[in-house]
């Protein structure tokens, strides 16, 4: 089995004291490719330095919704310059929109959203969404300023958003939501309706452990990712090992990456 975390935050300080272990438990499992996001600039910088040294792991920078009203030009520019020159660096994000806990207002949002957009086209990288309860807001935008490159992390959208983003061209990102059983009914029921080559798996870590790990592990960690694409063969009813190295191969063409294993 071969798998990509095309999703994580293990520059969380959860991780500060065994990363070392943590990776090799998710190289066992056969994790071979991890994409690790940055959420404002100190992450992106941590991000970067874990990627040091370790080929196989990729990041990403961005502001995200909850941080959108400290995005100013000269916040932007400096990721900007970050991702010039960091070859890790291959996605934009998470940005996006969340009128779930609005942590910033819905104004800043939309404008840090909107510019991150065009930001992103510019460097010619695919972008990491980030939408809750945005009401349509997120995808009116997107329909209006993006250009399909990119894809919807943790999605947990209506049947009609999910056409909606597919439509657009995006991939849609799966994460141990899928797993837990009052919260991923909904989930369970759309993920047979996502094609193949427009899905990726992802943990979200340290967020979102899949059960029934979570019942003994509180922290989720890269690892765990191999539940999510188990869950996701079973309800599709196809072969995990063939899934496995399609879904791979998905995140490696969004991310622009060519890791032979
Ligand atoms: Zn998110
Ligand atoms: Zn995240």
């Amino acid at each position: 089995m071969i798998l990509f975390d095309s999703h994580c935050h293990i520059d969380d300080k959860s991780y500060d004291k065994d990363l070392d272990e943590v990776l090799g438990r998710a190289d066992r499992e056969g994790v071979k490719a991890l994409m690790v996001v940055g959420i404002d600039l100190e992450t992106t910088q941590k991000a970067i330095a874990i990627a040091r040294g370790r080929n196989h792991i990729i990041t990403s920078t961005g502001i995200h919704p909850h941080d959108a009203s400290h995005c100013s030009p000269g916040l932007l520019d400096e990721l900007t310059g970050l991702a010039r020159d960091n070859d890790c660096v291959r996605a934009w994000g998470e940005t996006g929109l969340d009128f779930n806990r609005m942590y910033s207002p819905q104004k800043d949002q939309e404008t840090c959203f909107s510019a991150q957009i065009g930001i992103a086209a510019d460097l010619g990288l695919p972008l990491i969404f980030h939408e809750r309860d945005s009401r349509g807001r997120f995808y009116e935008i997107l329909k209006s300023e993006g250009n399909g490159n990119g894809v919807v992390h943790c999605f947990s959208g209506t049947k009609e958003e999910l056409f909606n983003y597919l439509d657009l061209g995006y991939s849609i990102g799966i994460t141990g939501i899928l797993t837990i059983q009052k919260r991923g009914a909904e989930l369970r029921e759309m993920a047979p309706l996502i094609p193949e080559d427009r899905i990726l798996i992802e943990t979200d870590a340290p967020y979102l452990t899949p059960a029934p790990i979570k019942n003994k592990v509180r922290r989720n960690e890269p690892a765990f990712v191999k539940s999510v694409l188990l869950r996701l063969a079973e309800i599709r009813n196809t072969d995990p090992e063939r899934l496995s190295e399609i879904i791979f191969e998905n995140t490696q063409k969004l991310y622009g990456t060519d890791f032979t294993v």
